[in-house]
């Protein structure tokens, strides 16, 4: 599952940056996060970095988005441009 930020959020800055996919930004009331971009860090990090950071424990799984940790891996490798959706295209030349 991605993860998502509460309304419980106060707006203090810190989650962004420690990011690895940039998946967190500033809404128009609290920060967000683009389930597309959240991996829970896997590919990066042991642990989900904003989660670690954030002082008043808002993010929690969004359960809209589903994903095992496989799935959240292969999210990672297509992001980190490891793996595109055509290379799995037997026609594809290289
Ligand atoms: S869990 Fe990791 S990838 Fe997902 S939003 Fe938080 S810091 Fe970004
Ligand atoms: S660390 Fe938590 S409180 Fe701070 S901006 Fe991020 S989600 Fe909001």
């Amino acid at each position: 599952m991605a993860l998502m930020i509460t309304d419980a959020c106060i707006n203090c800055d810190v989650c962004e940056p420690v990011c690895p996919n940039e998946a967190i930004f500033e809404g128009p009331e609290h920060y967000q996060i683009r389930p597309e971009l959240c991996t829970h860090c896997v590919g990066h990090f042991d642990t989900q970095q904003c989660v670690e950071i954030c002082p008043v424990d808002c993010i929690p799984l969004d359960p809209q988005y589903p994903e095992s940790t496989q799935q959240l891996h292969a999210k990672y490798l297509v992001l980190a441009g490891v793996q595109t959706v055509t290379d799995n295209d037997p026609n594809a030349s290289d």
